[in-house]
């Protein structure tokens, strides 16, 4: 959860805290994680030994052609991280947000009732979001290789996006509203746009992403933002990058219906096809 409440404390310790919601898209933490990158270049397509020869050696042989994401650059941030919680100190520090603000370098992320936790729900996801692009010759850069480790910071997080030059970036994560009834997904964006890759590419990229929710079965929020968009000021993984980005916040993880679902294998693949559908389609208009 993006945050407008946000948890600092350690999930098993927030008590009445975990009202609060996944808190901030910003990522965090003191030891910058390597970036890794992972290219995955698509299985040509090949006759079984058994096939008949192609009908003719004079004939042009068949051209692969390749999927037009083909080299594309998406970054992937999964929310939060599994030691965050217990490393308070390092991700309460103040680091910049963008528009002249600071927040925490990252927070803890929220959970279900049952205590299935933000951070390893958002990493899963993230990492078959990655699978699949990287299965089309995308490019995959995450921002964190790992649930186990603390941060990075919301604004390191960031800049791994710019410097990766990414044609995507998409923040990952759930949120947490104790409001009665609450439950569907939005996506953030920052607006009003501090450059102009915060401008028409991050607005496309947030519609897109909503469209391709929505038909993927996914029902936009009842309580927060507006047709399942929900632009944003506060957000320094938004403001703070120079690429076309954007951040879904994939379900309320305090409904019993959307915690069941993300607590499943099964349903975090639901998310991840079509989170993998709507960048796919973001990177193809
Ligand atoms: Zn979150």
């Amino acid at each position: 959860m993006v945050a407008v409440r946000r948890a600092t404390v350690p999930l098993l310790l927030a008590g009445a805290l975990l009202l609060t919601g996944c808190s901030d898209d910003a990522p965090a933490a003191p030891a910058p994680a390597p970036v890794v990158t992972r290219t995955v270049t698509p299985t040509p397509t090949t006759a079984s030994p058994t096939s008949p020869p192609p009908p003719s050696p004079s004939s042009s042989a068949a051209v692969t052609t390749a999927p037009p994401a083909a080299g594309k650059v998406v970054v992937l941030d999964p929310g939060h991280n599994g030691g965050n919680g217990s490393h308070p100190a390092e991700i309460n520090r103040p680091v910049p947000a963008g528009r002249g603000q600071t927040k925490p370098c990252n927070t803890t992320g929220t959970s279900t009732n049952a205590g299935y936790p933000e951070h390893a729900f958002t990493f899963d996801v993230a990492q078959r979001v990655g699978k699949a692009l990287a299965a089309k010759g995308i490019r995959v850069v995450y921002t964190r290789q790992d649930d186990t480790g603390v941060g990075p910071c919301v604004d390191q997080r960031a800049a791994i996006g710019n410097e990766a030059r990414a044609d995507a970036v998409v923040s990952i994560h759930a949120d947490g509203s104790d409001s009665a009834g609450a439950n569907g997904f939005h996506v953030a964006y920052s607006s009003p746009p501090l450059n102009a890759a915060q401008g028409e590419p991050s607005t496309r990229l947030a519609q897109t992403l909503r469209d391709t929710m929505r038909t993927s079965g996914f029902s936009p929020a009842n309580y927060i933002g507006a047709n399942g968009l929900s632009a944003r000021t506060d957000l320094a993984g938004l403001n703070l990058s120079t690429r076309p980005v954007a951040l879904v916040e994939c379900g309320n993880m305090r409904n019993a219906a959307e915690a069941a679902r993300m607590t499943s294998a099964e349903g975090r693949q639901q998310f991840a096809a079509a989170i993998t559908a709507a960048i796919e389609a973001y990177l193809a208009s």
